[in-house]
């Protein structure tokens, strides 16, 4: 052997080595994995219930209950994201910041899904892409808080958790185990309408989206976004014409559920055993969380050594992790170590969540820190969490649209000099014709939140404004 021959081969050799050694490592830390390991870590934003004999004999039931989405779902949105992991499709994550009980009516469903909806369809015009489209619906109740208590009218009271946890009514909050199995009922019968919407044609590409634009004050705006329908609207003229638009593709299209995984009793209970028939399907034998497709980890509660990082290494669903201004450069290659040892693509969102005015000062640095670990991570920025302030009008939550529209440009931009791709992005969001966030097309100001202002978290961005902001990434690939 050459030198040079001998020099790789050793080189090859100790690779090797140290490949396998790390695969036993991770063997040996996978084979100590339950899906209830995580109850012996140190855990965040847990919730004490008074009635634990209810809650346990809750937990009993929800163990029974059958699985509200399937693994040979969650494994098609792995393959998804993997692919764009690669920078062949983009992810368009959308909903409420807390769904409540409430909104669980046909009306609600139907204006998000529409939503989303056109706003693929905008992206996939711009970006010339796949959009794979997951929803913050069908489970996304429980919510992290800052504080556990709150003073409503004097009086200390327990903080709002969620409808699954406890009721915003200040004499609802005590937290009650049959909530729970609410969420479980909801969240199924949300999914299965969304399903019977798709199977009956909703989300077939000549449904007729209202493009209306006569919301849109700034002329020229108005002028980029007419451009952007009557090209998209040809398209799709154009491919009925030559008949192009029969493949199943075209009729129909997937819809995939999220929520934050945060209350991990309800998590465990429906972390269900898989493995494919031979045969009939795919996929990995394994753990899979049967309530949602895809569900993340908070930024409240991403602790190294926490319960919620052990319970979702454990899970073979595509995850995310929320990644806020504290998140610390050399956390990255411990972090995803752990969560996604095998290093697959598409396993892990990395959802970034700064602040217009933090953003390029915090995000370069994060690049470099994930690069360096070699791991594949899909990049997704969240431009809600970090430009939450308060009304100088009125004091409720809002958000400027402005604000958000910054920082996910600056994403675009700083990923593009990095060399990495912005996999996607996570909003908060409604169909409805809410006033909770400010600015965008229709110009909406601080005096008229008091409008609808509708949410019992955090303000979300209205139908237009949502529109709005695909519309502007769409131009961004566009010119
Ligand atoms: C959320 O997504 O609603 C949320 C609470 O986000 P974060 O964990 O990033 O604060
Ligand atoms: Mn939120």
């Amino acid at each position: 052997l050459s030198e040079a021959a001998r020099g790789a081969a050793i080189l090859r050799t100790s690779s090797l080595t140290e490949a396998l050694k790390s695969q036993a490592a991770a063997a040996k830390t996978a084979a100590e994995w339950t899906p209830s390991s995580w109850q012996s870590k140190p855990i965040k934003q847990d919730v004490a219930y008074p009635d634990r004999a209810a809650f346990e004999k809750t937990l009993a039931k929800l163990e029974s209950l059958p699985m509200i989405v399937h693994p040979t779902e969650i494994n098609k949105l792995r393959s998804s994201l993997k692919a764009v992991c690669e920078g062949k499709a983009f992810l368009l994550q959308g909903g409420d910041c807390a769904e409540l009980f409430d909104y669980c009516t046909e009306s609600q469903i139907d204006a998000k899904i529409a939503l989303l909806l056109q706003m693929s369809l905008v992206l996939i015009h711009g970006l010339r892409l796949p959009v794979v489209r997951i929803g913050r619906i069908a489970g996304q109740f429980a919510k992290p808080r800052s504080s556990p208590t709150e003073i409503v009218d004097g009086k200390e009271i327990p903080s709002f958790r969620g409808d699954n946890i406890n009721g915003f009514d200040p004499s609802e909050r005590t937290p009650e185990p049959a909530r729970l199995v609410q969420a479980y009922f909801h969240s199924s019968t949300t999914l299965n309408y969304i399903r019977t919407q798709l199977s009956a044609g909703y989300a077939d590409l000549h449904h007729p989206f209202n493009w209306s634009l006569s919301h849109v004050q700034d002329s020229e705006v108005k002028a980029k976004y007419l451009k952007t329908v009557e090209a998209l609207t040809e398209s799709l003229s154009f491919m009925k014409t030559i008949g192009a638009d029969t493949s199943s593709s075209l009729r129909g299209v997937d819809f995939y559920t999220s929520h934050e995984g945060l209350i991990l009793e309800y998590e465990q209970s429906f972390t269900r055993k898989w493995k494919p028939t031979p045969g009939v399907n795919g996929g990995k034998e394994g753990w899979y969380n049967t309530s949602a497709h895809f569900i993340w980890i908070g930024d409240r509660t991403r602790q190294l050594d926490g319960a919620h990082v052990e319970y979702f290494r454990g899970i073979e669903n595509p995850i995310g992790i929320k990644v806020g201004p504290s998140f610390k450069e050399e956390e990255f290659g411990s972090l995803l170590d752990i969560v996604n040892p095998s290093r697959e693509p598409g396993k892990v969102t990395l959802i970034t969540r700064y602040g217009c005015e933090k953003i390029e000062k915090i995000l370069p640095g994060h690049i470099d820190a994930v690069v360096k670990t070699g791991h594949p991570v899909i990049w997704q920025c969240d431009p809600m969490h970090g430009n939450t302030r308060s009304s100088p009008e009125s004091g409720v939550k809002t958000r400027q649209y402005s604000s958000i529209m910054s920082e996910i440009l600056s994403a675009l931009k700083i990923h593009k000099e990095k060399g990495t791709w912005l996999g996607g992005i996570h909003l908060e969001l409604t169909g409805d014709a809410v006033t909770e966030c400010v600015g965008g097309s229709e110009g909406l100001t601080d005096k008229d939140l008091s409008l609808n202002y509708q949410t019992y978290c955090d303000p979300r961005l209205n139908g237009k404004q949502a529109l709005d902001v695909a519309f502007t990434i769409s131009d961004y690939y566009r010119e």
